[in-house]
C-alpha cells in the first residue's frame, strides 16, 4: 500500500480503538487466514476471582507473599482474595522467588521452598475443573497444600469477535495454557471450534510456526508474558491494551480498549485499503 493508504488506515483504525505499531503487518492483516488466540486475559476478562479455597493459613499466607510478586491475571485474583482472607497474616523474608511463564512463581520462606501455579495433577480437582475453574495449586517442598479454583468471565465481544473472524474467512483457534477442561468450556462459549490447552509458553510460538509452515499467514492475540515470542513470531501480533508491557512490546497492533471484536474491523480496514490504493 501506499504511505498514503497506511497513513488512512492508521487514522481510522485509531478511531477504533486500535494502535497501529507496524505498518507493514497491517498490509499482512488482510492476508491473514488463521487467528490464534490465547485465553485467559484475551478471550476472558482476565480479571479472574477466586471462587473456592481449599488451603491452611500457611499455605494462604505463603500464597499470597508470592503472587504479590507476579504479574499474572491469577496473580492478582489470588492476592485480592487472600488480603481478606481469615487468619491469613503477611509473612517476611521471602527468598530466591522466581517465576516460571505458564507454570507459576516459586521462593523460599524459612529454609522450605513454596510454589504458587499449575497443579501437577488437576485431575483430582475434578469436581472444580467441572465448574469451569482455573485451578492454583500451592506446594511446600514438592508436597500439594491445597488448591483454590478460579473463575474469569469471558469478556464481552469475544463471541462476536469469533463469529465475525470466521465469517472473513479466518480459521479460529485458541492456545492457552490452562487445563483442557477450562479451555473447552470457553471453547463452547465463545463458538471456538479449534483448542490447544495445556500449551507451555515456547509452544504458542512453535503452533505459530506450525500453521506458518503450512504456508498460512497467522495472526496471534495475547496479553502476558507466555505471549511475547509468539506474538513477535507470528505474521500479525495483536496485543490486549490491558496486557503487559512486554506483551505491548511485541505486537503490530493493540487494542487499545480491549474490544476484540475490533480486530475484524482492522481485517476489513486492511483489505479494503489495501485493495483501493495500492
Ligand atoms: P493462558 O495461556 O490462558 O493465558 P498461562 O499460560 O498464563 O494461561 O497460565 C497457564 C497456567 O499456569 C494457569 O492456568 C495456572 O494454573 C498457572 N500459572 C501461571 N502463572 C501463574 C501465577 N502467577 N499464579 C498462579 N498460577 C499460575
Ligand atoms: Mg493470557
Amino acid at each position: 500500500a501506499t504511505p498514503m493508504a497506511l497513513a488512512v488506515g492508521a487514522g481510522e483504525a485509531s478511531r477504533r480503538g486500535m494502535l497501529l505499531r507496524n505498518a507493514e503487518a497491517f498490509q499482512t492483516l488482510r492476508a491473514v487466514r488463521v487467528a490464534l488466540l490465547d485465553k485467559t486475559g484475551t478471550l476472558t476478562q482476565g480479571e479472574p476471582r477466586v471462587a473456592v479455597s481449599r488451603l491452611e493459613p500457611e499455605a494462604s499466607a505463603a500464597a499470597l507473599a508470592l503472587e504479590e510478586r507476579s504479574n499474572h491475571p491469577l496473580a492478582r485474583a489470588v492476592t485480592t482474595f487472600l488480603r481478606n482472607a481469615e487468619g491469613v497474616s503477611p509473612v517476611v523474608g521471602l527468598e530466591e522467588v522466581e517465576e516460571t511463564p505458564g507454570e507459576g512463581i516459586g521462593g523460599v520462606l524459612k529454609g522450605r521452598s513454596w510454589f504458587v501455579g499449575r497443579p501437577l495433577d488437576s485431575g483430582k480437582y475434578r469436581d472444580l475443573l467441572d465448574q469451569g475453574c482455573t485451578l492454583v495449586e500451592v506446594r511446600r517442598d514438592g508436597e500439594v497444600q491445597g488448591v483454590l479454583g478460579v473463575t474469569d468471565p469471558l469478556r464481552t465481544g469475544s463471541v462476536e469477535a469469533v463469529r465475525r473472524l470466521e465469517e472473513l474467512g479466518i480459521r479460529v483457534v485458541m492456545a492457552t495454557g490452562d487445563h483442557p477442561a477450562v479451555a473447552e468450556r470457553v471453547a463452547r462459549e465463545t463458538g471456538i471450534r479449534e483448542v490447544h490447552a495445556g500449551v507451555h509458553p515456547g509452544d504458542k510460538l512453535d503452533l505459530v510456526r506450525r500453521f506458518q509452515a503450512g504456508g498460512e499467514r497467522v495472526l496471534m492475540v495475547g496479553d502476558g508474558l507466555n505471549d511475547a515470542g509468539a506474538l513477535k513470531g507470528a505474521d500479525v501480533g495483536v496485543a490486549m491494551g490491558s496486557g503487559l508491557d512486554l506483551a505491548l512490546d511485541s505486537a503490530d497492533l493493540i487494542l487499545v480498549r480491549g474490544e476484540l471484536a475490533g480486530l475484524a474491523d482492522a481485517v476489513l480496514l486492511s483489505r479494503k485499503l489495501v485493495r483501493v490504493v495500492a
